[in-house]
């Protein structure tokens, strides 16, 4: 794709920014891939929607292609709807900490029982007992035993006759009375989804209160895994899955459109039949795998480091002379919260701690940034060139446009007449602040 991609835009000579016409071009290269990847049809709708409004106007950085910059949006964008934030399991609970897994026949659940039973002994050291409530296949219950001895896991004795509802109770009150941190619940599946396989589900949920509901679901299923994930997610509601056979599947398409249809995180991955072929969830790794690219993702990070230093250069050099406007304070803004905060910029400067104070006392605190960021779109963009020609009657309709109130336009406009006469002085200084931000 990322061939692809450049292919199309070297053709074009630069034009600074990406235009609606360029983007549209690239998104059908995009949409072939992510239909080539496996992808579900209304997810690489909303996914091709969504870089098209990011990607539109973008300018693009001196030392890479226009189509680098596309890959590059893609990239980012793909990452955060896979879960930049995804976690693995959570175990903050009172102990025994309950989770059950779902999924049909064959996904993985028992291995993935064990195998998560392994990894939370191993590295977390906890106690973990593991229990089947497949009572329809007597040899799920002595799979999990055997893997239980393999593994040095604890699994609960088997009882013949019961229903999957008394032995989740029975593993439950096991699981309190011997002192275990987690129980894990391998429930039974079915080849499809059916009604009889919900209601037991629902049922073995609604007893044992789980604090995690594990949706097994293996990748190379594809469609078929993300309607299963609807349907699970619509039944019982889950709240993770966990991919598996993601050493057979190339194409990682699945684990994208799960995530989309249910919003659940997908917090680890099956790599293999073994009992430690069990890895966490890196969104990275996978929007790699699904835009086939390798080192073009290093490339793009590098050019977009200098992106960075190219727009701060651009705004030192436009401070040194003492323009300082509500744009460049929206810049700053959205720069601080890439940093971390102006705390993070702060201390990354030295001798700023009066500054520090300053700002702060003038409401720059991370809490207010967005905000800030929300009134200055609200303004026109003679306003924000000018911010001098914001009377009342436009403070109000500002404060309107970006849901504040005027006290909190009139900070901002604050904010901004200080840090231009900062900038101003410091701009006379050789090496001052803008000189610091240059540099980072
Ligand atoms: P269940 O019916 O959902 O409990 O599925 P099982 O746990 O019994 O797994 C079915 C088959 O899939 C077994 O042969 C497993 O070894 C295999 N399996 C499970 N997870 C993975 C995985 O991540 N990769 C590979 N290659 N095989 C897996
Ligand atoms: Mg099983």
């Amino acid at each position: 794709l990322s061939d692809r991609l450049s292919g199309i835009f070297d053709k074009l000579t630069r034009r600074g920014a990406l235009s609606e016409a360029d983007v549209s071009e690239a998104m059908r290269e995009v949409r072939r891939a992510l239909l080539e990847a496996d992808v579900a049809l209304d997810v690489v709708k909303s996914f091709t929607d969504k870089v098209r409004t990011r990607a539109v106007g973008q300018e693009v950085v001196k030392s890479i292609t226009p189509g680098q910059m596309v890959v590059k949006i893609v990239h980012d964008t793909l990452v955060e709807t896979l879960g930049s934030d995804a976690r693995p399991i959570d175990l903050v609970a009172p102990a025994p900490v309950p989770i059950l897994m779902v999924g049909l026949q064959g996904s993985g659940k028992t291995t993935t029982t064990a195998k998560i039973a392994r990894r939370l002994k191993e590295r977390e050291r906890k106690r973990v007992l593991m229990a089947s409530l497949d009572t329809r296949r007597p040899a799920a219950m002595e799979q999990l035993k055997v893997l239980g001895e393999q593994n040095d896991v604890d699994t609960l004795p088997i009882v013949a006759g019961q229903s999957a509802v008394e032995i989740a109770k029975r593993a439950l009150t096991a699981a309190r009375l011997g002192g275990y941190d987690v129980v894990i619940l391998d429930t039974a599946g079915r080849v499809t989804v059916d009604e009889g396989l919900m209601d037991e589900a629902a049922e073995v949920k609604r007893v044992t209160d789980p604090h995690e509901v594990l949706l097994v679901a293996d990748a190379l299923t594809g469609q078929d895994a993300v309607n299963t994930a609807r349907a699970f997610d619509g039944r019982i509601g889950i709240t993770g899955i966990v991919l598996t056979r993601v050493d057979g599947d190339g194409r990682g398409g699945a684990a994208l459109s799960m995530r989309a249809v249910t919003g659940k995180p997908i917090k680890l991955m099956g790599v293999g039949e073994k009992a430690d072929a069990l890895e966490d969830f890196h969104p990275s790794r996978v929007a790699d795998r699904i835009l086939g690219m390798g080192d073009i993702v290093a490339l793009v990070e590098k050019a977009a480091e200098n992106f960075d230093a190219e727009r701060a250069a651009k705004m030192a050099a436009k401070m040194g002379k003492g323009e300082f406007d509500l744009d460049d304070l929206a810049e700053q803004l959205k720069q601080m919260q890439k940093l971390g905060g102006m705390g993070g910029i702060m201390s990354l400067m030295p001798g700023m701690g009066k500054m520090k104070n300053q700002i702060a006392a003038a409401g720059l605190d991370d809490r207010f940034v967005k905000r800030q960021i929300a009134i200055i779109s609200s303004m026109t963009k003679k306003e924000r060139a000018k911010p001098a020609v914001i009377d009342a009657k436009r403070r109000k309709r500002i404060a309107a446009g970006s849901g504040t109130d005027v006290a909190d336009v009139n900070k901002v406009l604050k904010t901004h007449r200080q840090m231009a006469d900062m900038m101003k002085a410091m701009g006379k200084q050789k090496g001052g602040l803008m000189g610091a931000l240059g540099g980072m």
